[in-house]
C-alpha cells in the first residue's frame, strides 16, 4: 500500500488491491482490443491498455491508429467494464482524452517533457508517469513534482526498466526503485515487466519480483497473436497464457497481503 491513493472508474491504486492493467501495446483492430478486452477483465485485471498514439524508435514504423484507437479503447473497455490506460503525448490530446482515457499515461521518452507535465497538472486528469528508461530516481521524482505542483494529486509513478549495459533483456527492471519511489512521495508505484524484459519469456519473472517489491500496479502487454503484433509483438504475452500469469501474481500478492480482483468464469480461453 501507499500513503497516498488514486481512484478512478472504482479502481483504487495504492490500496489493499494489487491492481492489474493489460493489453496490447498498441490498438491494432477492433477485434483485436475487444479479444483483449475480455480475456483482461475475465482473468482479475481492471484496466485496458492500448496506445493509440504510439512513440517509436523509428518513424516508418507503426505510429498507431490515433483517434479511432482511442474510441475502439473505450467501447472495448467499456464492454467488459474496464477503465482505461493510454499514452498522452502532447497538450493538444488532453482534452480529447478525458473521455477516451481513464489513466493518462506519460511515456518513457516524455518523462522530461515539462509543458506536457504542467499541462496534465493543470488538466487534473489522473496521471501515470512512467520513468525514463535513462533517467534516475531523483529526476523521475522532481518529474512527479511538476504534476504535483499544478495542484494534480492523481499521479501514479511506472517503473518500466532502465538502460543498463545489459543486452539480454530490453531494459534492466530497477527493482529498488519501486519501494524507494514510494518512500519519497508516497505515491502508488506500478511495475511494466513486459518493456523491462522485452521478450515475453521473462515477462512472468519481472511480474512476480515487481508485486514482491510492492507494487500497486502491473502493467502487462499482451496480445491475441504476438507473433503478429505492430509493436512490440517479442515481449507480449498471448492472450491464452495471460490467465495463469495473473493467477501466479495473484498468489505472490496474497504472500505480501495484498489482493488481486478474483477472475470470473470465463477467464479460460480468449475469444474467436
Ligand atoms: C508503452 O507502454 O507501450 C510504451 C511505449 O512504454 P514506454 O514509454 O515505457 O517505452
Ligand atoms: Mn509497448
Amino acid at each position: 500500500m501507499s500513503s497516498r491513493t488514486v481512484t478512478m472508474r472504482g479502481s483504487c491504486l495504492g490500496g489493499p488491491e494489487l491492481v492489474v492493467m493489460a493489453g496490447p501495446c498498441a490498438i491494432e483492430s477492433r477485434q483485436q482490443i475487444f479479444q483483449a478486452a475480455e480475456v483482461v477483465a475475465a482473468s482479475g485485471a481492471r484496466f485496458l491498455r492500448g496506445g493509440a498514439f504510439k512513440v517509436r524508435t523509428s518513424p516508418s514504423a507503426f505510429q498507431g491508429l490515433g483517434w479511432e484507437g482511442w474510441r475502439l479503447l473505450r467501447e472495448a473497455a467499456d464492454a467488459h467494464g474496464l477503465a482505461t490506460v493510454s499514452e498522452v503525448l502532447s497538450e493538444e490530446q488532453i482534452e480529447a482524452a478525458r473521455a477516451q482515457v481513464d489513466l493518462a499515461q506519460v511515456g518513457s521518452r516524455n518523462m522530461q517533457n515539462v509543458p506536457l507535465l504542467r499541462a496534465l497538472g493543470r488538466s487534473r486528469m489522473p496521471v501515470m508517469l512512467k520513468r525514463s528508461f535513462g533517467c534516475t530516481i531523483d529526476e523521475w521524482i522532481h518529474a512527479a513534482e511538476y504534476i504535483l505542483a499544478e495542484g494534480n494529486e492523481d499521479v501514479v509513478l511506472c517503473e518500466r526498466g532502465i538502460r543498463t549495459f545489459e543486452t539480454a533483456t530490453r531494459f534492466t527492471l530497477d527493482a529498488a526503485a519501486v519501494p524507494i519511489a514510494k518512500k519519497r512521495l508516497g505515491l502508488p508505484v506500478v511495475v511494466d515487466p513486459s518493456h523491462a524484459a522485452g521478450r515475453s519469456e521473462w515477462v512472468e519473472s519481472l511480474t512476480l519480483a515487481g508485486v514482491a517489491c510492492g507494487a500497486d500496479g502491473l502493467l502487462i502487454e499482451t496480445h491475441p497473436d504476438p507473433a503478429r503484433a505492430l509493436s512490440d509483438g517479442p515481449q507480449a504475452v498471448a492472450l491464452g497464457e495471460f490467465p495463469r500469469l495473473v493467477d501466479k501474481a495473484r498468489r505472490v500478492a496474497q504472500a505480501m497481503g495484498r489482493t488481486v480482483r478474483e477472475p470470473s468464469l470465463r477467464a479460460a480461453a480468449p475469444a474467436e
